[in-house]
């Protein structure tokens, strides 16, 4: 997997301060790959490594986590950026003097037909409007039968079917009924063919030239390869696409075509057909694409992790405090809950810079591991509230009360405070210091 693959890479990395050029150029082969392996088109896989590689070089190491980890979550984030980003993902537009046009185009078996019904269903529910659908299909046979058949399933109305009509002409019709008969929205579906040709972009531009769609939607299989980019292309060439929508994405496929088409024609991706059924229609997601696309299951978990543990305001924050000297008991409960996320303090002590081996096995001596930060964590919610910020009003009564209160004996109690002022201590001098130490690992 990709994981294991730049785990490799980056094996050696561990501890340094950037992402250097060579680094990340090591790591971008890797990403390459996995993106060839996703199915995403040659030269897209080449314009957004290009675009990874321009953000991770440079890139400080959060030493929270691996630089493997942290390569992933920026080509992560890059992806997800390049699929449209994470906002709220791009509706339709249905606004203005009804009926207003829909039109659907892509190839043959591409979904077409499915998502009319699809969009059909979700408008006329969601949106409490008036949808009329039309079947310009006067090549397959049976075509137009399919979507009257779909409409009766889903309640939707259906242009009765007039044999013998080229597609432009029923295109008026069903703009017409449209308008006699109050409907908001015509769907309107296309033939397709298994490959692009003259006649058939024509007739595609023909039908949007009568109806004058709002929204012409490129219906393109998510399972498509490498022509993913050469169909997107031609169509967008001579229609004015306004969005695309990728069916079949409860397949097996990595969902490159995605990325693919996205990138050629620069338009929103807005729905992902997920099943055959007429509800099997979801609102894009760019964060769920990009982890598709990345691999499965391990690369998404691990990303999840890592954005997680890298939290990094919160951690420059902190740091910002620690180069003041400014470092409470609270703060360092804080600490002890983002180390118990992060693996633990046997995790991070390998991550640490100038961290040996000996130092590691004194650490785990010391009895340094889970149970202990739990126990540490204890003891500090004993304290009242001025206690944790003012430790030093910490006298013998006090002491006593809180050791009884969190199950531990005194001289526990005086250890985590004198572990915690050397803490301190050391904090201020690394954050003064650069980028060394615990500060630096917090991101500082
Ligand atoms: P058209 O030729 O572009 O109109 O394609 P159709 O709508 O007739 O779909 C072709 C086949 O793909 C049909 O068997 C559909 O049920 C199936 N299909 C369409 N969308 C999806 C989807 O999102 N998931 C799955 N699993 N099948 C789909
Ligand atoms: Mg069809």
């Amino acid at each position: 997997t990709l994981t294991e693959r730049l785990g490799g890479v980056f094996d050696k990395l561990t501890g340094r301060g950037v992402l250097s050029e060579k680094d990340v150029d090591a790591a971008l082969r890797e990403i390459r790959v996995a993106l060839l392996e996703a199915d995403v088109a040659l030269d897209v896989v080449k314009a957004a490594t290009k675009q990874i590689r321009e953000r991770a070089v440079g890139e400080d190491v959060i030493r929270a986590v691996s630089p493997g980890q942290q390569v992933i979550k920026i080509v992560h984030d890059a992806l997800v950026d390049l699929l449209g980003g994470e906002g709220e993902p791009v509706g339709l537009s249905l606004e203005g003097e009804p009926p207003i046009a829909i039109l659907m185009a892509g190839l043959q078996g591409s979904g077409k037909t499915t998502t009319s019904a699809k969009l059909a269903k979700r408008i006329q529910e969601t949106q409490k409007k008036k949808v009329l659908l039309a079947s310009l299909d006067t090549r397959r046979p049976a075509a137009m039968e399919q979507l009257q058949q779909l409409a009766g399933q889903i309640d939707v109305a259906f242009l009765p079917i007039v044999p013998n009509q080229r597609a432009v002409d029923i295109a008026k019709r069903a703009m017409n009924a449209g308008r006699l008969q109050g409907f908001d929205v015509v769907i309107l579906d296309t033939a397709g063919r298994t490959s692009i040709d003259e006649e058939m972009m024509a007739e595609a531009h023909d039908i949007a030239r009568v109806t004058n769609p709002r929204e012409t939607l490129l219906v393109a299989d998510a399972l498509t390869g490498q022509d993913a980019v050469e169909t997107a292309r031609r169509f967008h060439d001579r229609l004015p696409l306004t969005g695309l929508v990728l069916t079949r994405m409860d397949g097996d496929g990595r969902g490159g075509a995605a990325l693919s088409m996205r990138h050629v024609t620069g338009l929103p991706i807005k729905f992902l057909g997920v099943s055959e059924k007429p509800d099997g229609l979801d609102a894009f997601d760019a964060k769920r694409v990009a982890g598709r696309i990345l691999g499965r299951g391990d690369i998404i978990s691990l990303v999840e992790k890592a954005a997680q543990n890298v939290d990094e305001e919160k951690a420059a924050r902190m740091a910002k405090k620690m180069a003041k000297g400014k470092f409470d008991l609270d703060d360092l409960r804080e600490q002890f809950s983002q180390l118990k996320t992060m693996g633990g303090l046997g995790g991070i002590m390998g991550m640490l810079p100038g961290m040996n081996k000996k130092m590691q096995a004194q650490a785990a001596a010391a009895g340094m591991d889970d149970k202990m930060l739990t126990r540490q964590e204890a003891i500090i919610l004993s304290m009242t509230k001025q206690e944790r910020a003012k430790p030093e009003i910490l006298k013998a009564s006090r002491k006593k009360r809180i050791a009884a209160g969190s199950g531990v004996q005194v001289a526990d109690v005086n250890k985590l405070i004198k572990m915690h002022r050397q803490m301190a201590d050391m904090m201020k001098k690394a954050a003064k210091g650069g980028r060394g130490g615990l500060a630096g690992m917090m991101g500082g």
